[in-house]
């Protein structure tokens, strides 16, 4: 089946369309420019340029699969986690099609979408996988037998996650929002064992109860502390080492954990996904990683790691693959919807 997905939940108003993991179209627009300058979202700016951006989004995307409305057999939204009235804005975009064009709506899981992708790169999963989700909101380890409808949380970052950290991180050292892709950038010409910043949770005291947790914000305090000591001492930052240095403290911790999951529940295949996973150093120790564990691992590219219309376009051709029911006609938001409600 051909299957339009919808994304709205942050900053991107994407629109993918898919023919089971084909991927026919994937446009995204996004609000960024007009959060940057706040240093953060802005949920009521996000929330009217999703309304600016839909039907230009939602056209392009048709047009670049060559197909008309009318050749679409199910539409996928995501209905959480997410800003509220960010979600809201997708929802009632994609009722309206549904509506209009008499058919199914799925309003389906953000988080289990940024997994799901990667199904549009290297084909369906054919067995049990393990999956890191490492987002802007969100640091998971999930154990995964059926995209569409089992999917098991081990654990999760007890204060900030990963992206949040980059973010924050960014802020400390002068570096423009969103850091994540700033802090890769400077990173490059660091070295990441100049300053050994504090790796959370992996002691062995944490191994009975947050054996498959992740903590970022004590790292946060540490980058800002060696900031504040590097000024008082007069010296200046070396922006480019203590970055390299915090982004390889986060990107260590992640996939030890991400790969250590695999071995403990005996699962050959490791799937990273959401913004973070666009991070050269996260990519470079999962190769290294699961080459030496003996795992595949599977890493959507670039443009499919950050959000986007194709990530629950993939997932919803999943839900319609299994025969799944439609969402009901009161389908609403949930901004807090856990990554193990796939289908809402
Ligand atoms: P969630 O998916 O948890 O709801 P979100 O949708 O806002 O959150 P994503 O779009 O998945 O998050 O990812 C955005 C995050 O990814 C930001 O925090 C950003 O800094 C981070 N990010 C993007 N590219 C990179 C990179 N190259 N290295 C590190 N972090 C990155
Ligand atoms: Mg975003
Ligand atoms: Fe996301």
């Amino acid at each position: 089946p051909v299957v339009l997905g919808i994304e709205s939940s942050c900053d991107e108003t994407g629109v993918g369309i898919v023919r089971g993991t084909e991927l026919l179209a994937h446009v995204v627009a996004s609000s960024m420019e007009e959060h940057v300058r706040y240093g953060g979202i802005v949920p009521e700016v996000a929330s009217r340029a999703h309304l600016e951006a839909f039907v230009p989004t939602l056209t392009e995307a048709l047009a670049d699969a060559d197909l008309t409305m009318a050749e679409i057999d199910a539409i996928a939204v995501t209905s959480g986690p997410g800003l509220t009235g960010a979600l809201l804005v997708g929802l009632a975009g994609a009722k309206a099609l549904a509506l209009a064009h008499d058919v199914p709506l799925y309003g389906v899981n953000h988080l289990a979408a940024h997994v799901a992708v990667d199904q549009l790169e290297h084909g369906r999963f054919d067995r049990r996988v393990v999956a890191l989700l490492a987002s802007g909101g969100h640091s998971e380890i999930l154990l995964v037998d059926d995209i569409a409808s089992d999917v098991t949380l081990l654990g999760q970052t007890i204060d900030d996650a990963a992206g949040e950290a980059f973010d924050k991180v960014a802020r400390l050292l002068g570096l423009p929002y969103p850091g994540g892709p700033h802090i890769d950038r400077v990173a490059a010409d660091g070295d990441p064992r100049s300053v050994p910043f504090p790796r959370g949770l992996t002691a062995s005291r944490d191994q009975e109860k947050h054996r498959w947790n992740f903590s970022f914000s004590g790292l946060k305090s540490a980058v800002a502390r060696h900031v504040q000591r590097e000024q008082l001492a007069g010296r200046e930052v070396a922006v480019a080492d203590v970055a390299a240095s915090f982004q390889d403290a986060v990107c260590d911790v992640l996939t030890a954990k991400a790969v250590e999951a695999c071995r403990v529940h005996d699962v050959g295949t490791l799937v990273i996904g959401g913004g973070v996973a666009a991070n050269s150093r996260l990519r470079w120790y999962a190769e290294q990683r699961c080459a030496e564990a003996g795992l595949e691992l599977r890493v959507p590219r670039l443009g499919l790691c950050t959000d986007n219309g194709a990530m629950v376009a993939a997932l919803g051709a999943e839900v319609v693959r299994r025969g799944l029911p439609p969402s009901a006609a009161t389908l609403g938001a949930d901004s807090g919807l856990p990554v193990t409600s796939v289908v809402a």
